[in-house]
């Protein structure tokens, strides 16, 4: 069943359209990738998605609802929510202040606890380093710490937003890997935007081309890995 639905949706920044109807989906249980070189359009894709920018043209549906023109809070309610590029974490809070923050739109006080020690299992560095501030936290860490966050609203779509950015091979393998486990033993569906293409292709059941604004390409992760123009463009083979 599709969880998240984009049709004919455009986007623009004043007169600049940046978005020129895409469509995408995103069935429950998945996950998907969406690649494309910079500029391409992804993080605004994300900000269409989670109510940041407001749409000049289309639709999006959740959970079979139209939530085209709701409100990015109530998106999180409804169980969409974002780990921005960037990170964004608080630097001055802890750790574990960071990750309660995550929770704010819950009332399950019971629910958020019991979370919390799923997240903390999930990522022992964070475990390890509960009172430490965030901005003291390595790069790594924090993007550990802004997935941790993104989790405790008990999202039922996680929206990634270059999680390997900035990170050193090992970390990204890592980073990886706790993705595929939070889709596999959580059932948590996970769109994400990179541009390391091999890594998110080879994890994603599914994935799209983003190129200036429109989507060129979908198919499975395993197809477009072999596929020789998406080999070209954003494999770095020919
Ligand atoms: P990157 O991989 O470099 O982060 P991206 O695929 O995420 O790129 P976007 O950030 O979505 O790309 O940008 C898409 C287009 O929209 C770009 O041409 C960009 O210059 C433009 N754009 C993005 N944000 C704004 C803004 N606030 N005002 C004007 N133009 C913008």
């Amino acid at each position: 069943m599709a969880l998240l639905e984009l049709d004919n949706v455009s986007v623009s920044y004043g007169r600049i359209e940046a978005l020129h109807g895409i469509s995408l989906t995103v069935n429950e249980g998945e996950v998907v990738a969406l690649i494309g070189a910079n500029g391409a359009g992804k993080t605004t894709t994300m900000r269409a998605i989670s109510g940041i920018r407001t749409l000049s043209q289309g639709r999006i549906s959740f959970n079979g609802e139209d939530i085209s023109r709701l409100r990015a809070d109530l998106r999180v309610v409804r169980g969409l929510c974002q780990s921005p590029e960037g990170r964004q974490i608080f630097p001055g809070m802890t750790v574990l202040e960071n990750l309660d923050m995550g929770a704010y739109t819950r009332r399950d006080s019971a629910g958020v606890a019991a979370d919390l020690d799923r997240v903390l299992t999930l990522f022992p560095r964070l475990a390890e380093r509960r009172k430490q501030a965030g901005g003291t936290l390595s790069g790594g860490e924090q993007q550990m710490l802004a997935v941790g966050r993104a989790l405790m609203s008990r999202p039922k779509l996680l929206l990634l937003d270059e999680p390997s950015m900035g990170l050193a091979p090992m970390v990204i393998r890592q980073i990886f890997d706790i993705i595929t486990e939070i889709n596999q033993q959580q059932g948590i569906t996970i769109l994400l935007v990179e541009q390391n293409a091999q890594q998110a292709l080879s994890r994603a059941h599914r994935g799209y081309v983003l190129e200036t604004g429109r989507i060129v390409k979908e198919g499975s992760g395993q197809d477009l890995l072999t596929d020789p123009a998406v080999k070209e463009a954003y494999l770095g083979v020919s």
